[in-house]
């Protein structure tokens, strides 16, 4: 069965990529027929691991194409993901999957709400790629991605497909547990980083605020019934900035190369999160606030 994959950016490229290389269908899915130009100027994707670039000459199409999907994978950025699976939907088959690679969260269900009746996988990685060039990405971090499905807890056959590729994986059927967490991590560490102008090592000089976030952070966590993802946050946090104390962190580095960011889909999702439970969350508040200020005086969308 082929893989479409939407959008050739950094996981799209990945995944394509390992997936033609194991000899399986796939097709690359572009946003208009200028992308498509460019992509067969380009003569194919390039994918770069440890220096070493490989050309894979993947077939490709436009969203206008009107061919049925049955696999979708949509590795789009979490604010593009709605109106790509918008225009897909016409396309997609009855029992078609659609595997969500977006990080935070708040994209997932509305896509799923979008494409009733089709199985939406959520994904959560921690793989790390980013695009160099046009078509061409560097897979830059080893990692892993969990999958499940929140409303169905059976494990898919294609799951041998990742296998194959040599896609580490493994199916999750706490997949909200993991995306939670991962918010969490994302939320007690990125905005600081911007907001303080550091790498992740730099929050050490700011324990306080650290502090202050993970415990706030650890009420809503558990508010919203995810006791499992909130055990030992504080703990985790201060891990993952010392093992990344050299890194300039997601949000960083899309503030500083003028890129929007998925700050409602992390930040924002925890306190329109927060909102809806009627908890006061002063310090998460305060972030927010000072980070959209940060944005606006960028001319950054702040969405
Ligand atoms: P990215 O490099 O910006 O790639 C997104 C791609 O989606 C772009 O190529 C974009 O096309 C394409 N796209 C968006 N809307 C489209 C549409 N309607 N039709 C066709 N193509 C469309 O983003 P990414 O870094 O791969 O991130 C994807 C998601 O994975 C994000 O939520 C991110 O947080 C998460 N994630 C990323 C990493 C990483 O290391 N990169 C790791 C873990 C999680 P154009 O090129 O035409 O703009």
């Amino acid at each position: 069965m082929t893989w479409h994959v939407l959008g050739a950016g950094s996981l799209g490229t990945l995944w394509a990529a390992r997936l033609a290389r194991a000899g399986l269908p796939v097709r690359l899915i572009l946003r208009s027929d200028e992308r498509l130009a460019d992509y067969t100027r380009a003569g194919g994707l390039t994918l770069i691991e440890q220096g070493a670039p490989q050309r894979y000459a993947i077939a490709a199409e436009t969203l206008d194409n009107d061919a049925p999907i049955q696999r979708l994978l949509l590795a789009s950025k979490a604010y593009d993901a709605l109106d790509a699976a918008k225009r897909l939907a016409p396309r997609l088959a009855q029992d078609a999957t659609v595997v969500l690679l977006q990080n935070g969260l708040g994209s997932q269900d509305a896509v799923a709400r979008h494409l009733q009746g089709r199985r939406c996988v959520y994904a959560s990685s921690t793989e790390g790629a980013f695009r160099q060039a046009d078509f061409q990405v560097v897979f830059a971090g080893a990692g892993h991605t969990w999958l499940g499905d929140p409303l169905r807890p059976t494990a898919p056959q294609w799951l041998a497909d990742l296998q194959a590729a040599g896609i580490p994986h493994q199916w999750s059927a706490e997949i909200l547990d993991k995306l939670w967490r991962k918010l969490a991590l994302n939320c007690a560490i990125n905005p600081l980083t911007v907001l303080h102008d550091c790498r992740n090592g730099g929050l050490r000089d700011y324990p306080g605020e650290v502090a202050s976030l993970c415990a706030e952070l650890t009420t809503l966590l558990q508010a919203c019934g995810q006791a499992a993802a909130a055990e030992h946050l504080h703990e985790d946090v201060l891990r993952v900035i010392d093992a990344t104390a050299a890194n300039y962190s997601s949000m960083y580095q899309d503030v500083s190369q003028g890129r929007r960011t998925e700050i409602r889909y992390l930040l924002g999702y925890a306190c329109a999160a927060a909102n809806d439970l009627g908890l006061s969350l002063p310090h998460l508040s305060d972030v927010q606030r000072r980070l959209l200020a940060h944005l606006a005086a960028r001319g950054l969308p702040l969405d």
